[in-house]
């Protein structure tokens, strides 16, 4: 064990790439490079030697001695480095650390999503590029063009993206083009959207409202929270779009309730699996279609 002289705490021993050996300790701030001739218990020695006879460098001295032996840059360097990036207080104390060589540094601006065709040339429903425009959209993002497309065309479809970044739209959009457009009759529960939580789901409904009240569509959150006479009404006279949770979905279906009935009708089911259960990244949808 090699300990401080000054203070009898572990020694930070570190071999450096040129046969050199670099001790410091971290309470009393005494660091020094010392040639690495023998071996580790020889170099230790010399150390406590030029400690005793007081040749132990200062800080800037080390500091100094340290940017010779290539083992850390310079502040000059350092900013050269960064050059005109704008950096945030974290990396910034990261670099200037002088704890670590950082050999290259390089960054990189988080782009916008790809765009895509605007709204107006999209040929949905004059009803939904109305809802659109009105919430200020004007242009799809390219995944979103990609997703409507699919879906329209009844694939089966799982869309990844950042959260935020109106993955809502991308599988919203082309159910209710396809329900506008189905024969089937109106209602009865066309599509179903399975949100991870009640929560979520309560957090959503505006947002898919925004967009079904102006086609004429009626939507509807089923969950534990939902009133008796709401319970009620979507019995009686279901809406097209039914919004829910996994927990309330597991239970309906289990004990084939009235509710669980009403799924017979579904062809469109979107299932939100938020970042609670695939990573803090990604939010993933999946999109099955029966249609
Ligand atoms: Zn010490």
């Amino acid at each position: 064990m090699h300990t401080c002289p000054k203070c009898k705490s572990k020694l930070e021993v570190q071999k450096t790439f040129n046969q050199k050996i670099l001790f410091g300790c971290t309470h009393c701030k005494i660091e020094d490079v010392i040639d690495y001739n023998k071996n580790l218990d020889e170099a230790y020695l010399d150390f406590l030697l030029k400690f005793d006879t007081g040749q132990t460098p200062t800080k800037k001295e080390s500091q100094n001695a340290l940017e010779k032996e290539g083992l850390l840059q310079s502040e000059d360097k350092i900013k050269k480095m960064i050059g005109d990036s704008k950096i945030d207080d974290l990396t910034r104390s990261i670099l200037f650390s002088k704890k670590h060589y950082v050999s290259h540094f390089k960054s990189i601006e988080e782009s916008d999503p790809e765009m895509s065709s605007t709204v107006e040339d999209s040929g949905l429903d004059e009803r939904i590029i109305e809802a659109l425009k009105t919430k200020g959209i004007s242009k799809f993002y390219k995944f979103q063009e990609d997703a409507i497309h699919d879906i329209v065309f009844g694939k089966n479809v799982i869309i990844t993206a950042p959260t935020a970044s109106g993955k809502t739209e991308a599988f919203v959009i082309p159910i209710m083009q396809k329900i506008v457009d189905s024969k089937a009759p109106r209602h009865s529960v066309h599509a179903l959207f399975v949100y991870p939580t009640k929560s979520l789901a309560r957090d959503q409904h505006p947002k898919i409202k925004g967009i079904t009240d102006r086609l004429g569509l009626k939507t509807a959150v089923f969950d534990g929270d939902t009133k008796d006479t709401e319970r009620r009404e979507i019995l009686d006279s279901p809406p097209e779009i039914i919004i829910t949770n996994f927990d309330v979905l597991h239970y309906h279906l289990w004990h084939r309730t009235k509710f669980a009935a009403l799924l017979n009708t579904v062809k469109f089911l979107a299932v939100d699996e938020t970042h609670t259960y695939s990573g803090i990244f990604a939010l993933t949808f999946i999109i099955l279609s029966r249609g």
